[in-house]
Parts: C-alpha cells; structure tokens; sequence
C-alpha cells in the first residue's frame, strides 16, 4: 500500500498520518512499552509502576519500568535510552513538566507514541494522550473538606487560622489543586473567617519543590516560629500526604497533638498507607484517593489503542492545554477519605487489607 491508501486508513480509524500522531507500525505484539516513573520516594509511584506493568504484561507486552529519582536529567536520560532501545510506546509521569520537549521530539520522529500520565507534559505537542484524574476537584475536596470540618458550611463565624501549602512548582498537576482548593478557601478568606496569619497565600509563597515532606515541614516550623507566637493553626491545606506527615511533625514539634492542643484539620492526597494509619490514629484528617489501578488501566488501554490504530477513549477535550495543544484526556474521579469512609473505600474497595492498616 502506497502512502496515500496507508492515510487513508488510519484516517478511517481516526488516526492521521501526519502532524504527530503515531501510525500503526505492523504486529505490535510482544513490544516493549516504557513506563518513566518521577521517584519511588513515594508510595504512589511505586504501586502505579506494579499495576502498569501487570497491565501491560496481560495485553501480551513487554515492559521496561524507570524510576527518575526525581531529577529531571535523570529521567530524560532514561527516557532517551529506552527510545534507542526500541520502546513502541511510552508512558510518562513528567518530573518536571517543561524538560521533556527535546526527547519527546526524538520519540516523534521514532514515531513512539506518547501518554502522559497523570501529569500533563507542557510544550510540545508531542504527546498524545493524557491519563489523569480531575486535578482541580482533587483541590476542590480538600478546600471543601475543610470548610465542612471547621463548620464554616454549617455557619459557624470564625475566624480561624488556616495555613496553606502547594505542591512542585515543576508540576503541571499543583495549580490545579491549589485552584481547587482556593476556590472554596478564598471567599472565606476574604469574609476574614479563614485568617492566613502568615500572609503566603500566593501560589509561587506556598509551593514545596519536588513534593518534599522535610521542605515542608521546615517551612511549617517557621510559620509556626514568625506568626503564632500568639494564636493557633486550626487548618492546613496540604496537597500530598507525604507534606502532610512533614506538617504533622513541625506542628507535634511545637507541642500540637496533645489534649488541650489538638491538631489541626490537616489534608492531604493519595491514600497513602502512612498517611492512611494517620488518619486513623487521629492525626492527619483527611487525604484525597486517587485509585491508581483505574489510572494505569486508562493508560495502558490508551497506549494499546494507539497502537493498534484505535481512537482511544477520552472524557475531556477542553481542559488540558498544554501549549502547544490541547491533549485529549481521560479524568477520573477523585474520592475524599477520612476516618468516616476509609474501610468502605479502600478496605471494601480492596486497595489495603484490614491487616495493613493495623
Ligand atoms: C500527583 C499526586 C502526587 C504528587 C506527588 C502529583 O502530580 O497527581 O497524586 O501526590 O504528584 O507525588
């Protein structure tokens, strides 16, 4: 078949030939399919990489699984090897959103298909599809989370105090949030009956580079030591467990978490065990879980798609921009968990066992 009749089928399958999407390249059977993973210093990655290559290994691929240490040459590095190493497919959690455009040109010309997975890849137009969840609902449940736990929804007046933190500025993923998440804070804010008494309520004052719980925790402490030498925290937003255990040592530090000293309502994200354990010793209040079996099955599925000339599914065609273009999605939901629901939601559901949370 010459070119034309070649685009005139994968326009058929709505694919096209052209412009950077990905042509079907004979039997794909028993390819290898990258995954580039940021970091296996938290839980979460660790356990999408497992599920991403059992699901890749059950539609008869091979995989090769990296972990980038959350240093972003390392991940380009890792990603341009598995290029050369002849990956049909790739699939990438970014480190750092904006460092991936030169690699992403050279899987283009390789005519690798590209997923960005849960966090979007900015500024190239050489990426293909995007398995996430709804970022700014994950922000929107923690905000609202914690209007519901200090009544503030119920009409109680106030004020209290109310700390905020975001995730990496490197992260396309940590505006959402925070946009969620100020959405519901901010009115209340500006009725004074939510109080930043540090006075960072600016994204670029509140960001944690790289996620880090020890960066968090140092900041929490000096808020602690410049603004609460009078007054107490009654909330903090926290966009990750991981900060969230940071926090929850600064605050234990400075004599929270004891009777007449209870902590604050303190969010968080992942449904991480650590944080899971928290909750239920009454510590951390809240975290946001985001099922990373639903993920890796959208992406896989995407990437299988993909490559066997399928259109795959998409839920949102609008939201995420990336710059160059607008990435077709796939968002799942996010689901708040606190002590009330987390045996429904993550024992029933099957995500831990009784027996780990003890
Ligand atoms: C993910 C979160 C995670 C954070 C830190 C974000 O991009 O969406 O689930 O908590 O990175 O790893």
């Amino acid at each position: 078949a010459g070119a034309a009749s070649l685009a005139l089928i994968l326009t058929a399958c709505g694919q096209s030939g052209s412009g950077g999407s990905k042509e079907k390249t004979g039997d794909v059977k028993g390819a290898t399919i990258g995954i580039a993973m940021p970091t296996k210093s938290s839980e979460r990655w660790i356990n999408d990489g497992t599920d991403m290559v059992k699901n890749l290994k059950a539609k008869g691929y091979k995989t090769k699984l990296v972990y980038g240490e959350d240093d972003p040459s390392t991940q380009v590095s890792q990603i341009e090897n598995m290029i050369t190493q002849g990956v049909k497919g790739l699939i990438i959690a970014a480190i750092d959103n904006k460092s991936l455009n030169n690699v992403l040109q050279e899987a283009a010309q390789a005519n690798i298909p590209v997923i960005a997975y849960d966090r979007l890849i900015l500024g190239t137009k050489n990426v293909d599809y995007y398995a996430s969840f709804d970022n700014e609902k994950v922000g929107t449940l923690q905000g609202t989370y914690i209007v519901h736990r200090l009544g503030l929804d119920a009409g109680k007046k106030g004020p209290f105090n109310i700390e905020l933190f975001a995730g990496s500025n490197d992260d396309n993923n940590t505006q959402y949030f925070f946009d969620g998440a100020m959405k519901v804070l901010q009115p209340y804010i500006d009725k004074k009956e939510l109080v930043v008494k540090s006075g960072q309520t600016k994204l670029n004052q509140v960001t944690t580079l790289r996620w880090d719980g020890t960066t968090a925790q140092k900041r929490m402490e000096d808020i602690l030591t410049a603004s609460y030498k009078s007054g107490r925290v009654d909330a903090v937003l926290s966009p990750y467990d991981g900060i969230s255990i940071g926090i929850i040592s600064a605050l234990k530090s400075d004599g929270y978490g004891s009777g007449s000293n209870p902590l604050p309502v303190i969010t968080g994200q992942d449904a991480e065990l650590a944080s899971v354990k928290s909750i239920i010793a009454g510590q951390q209040t809240q975290t946001v879980f985001k099922d990373s079996r639903k993920e890796t099955a959208v992406a896989v599925t995407m990437v299988d798609d993909v490559l066997h000339g399928k259109k795959p599914q998409v839920n949102d065609t609008t939201t995420y921009t990336n710059g160059a273009k607008v990435v077709p999605s796939y968002l799942l939901q996010p689901v708040s968990v606190d002590k009330t629901n987390y045996e429904d939601v993550l024992v029933k559901g099957g995500y831990y066992t009784e027996s780990q949370l003890k």
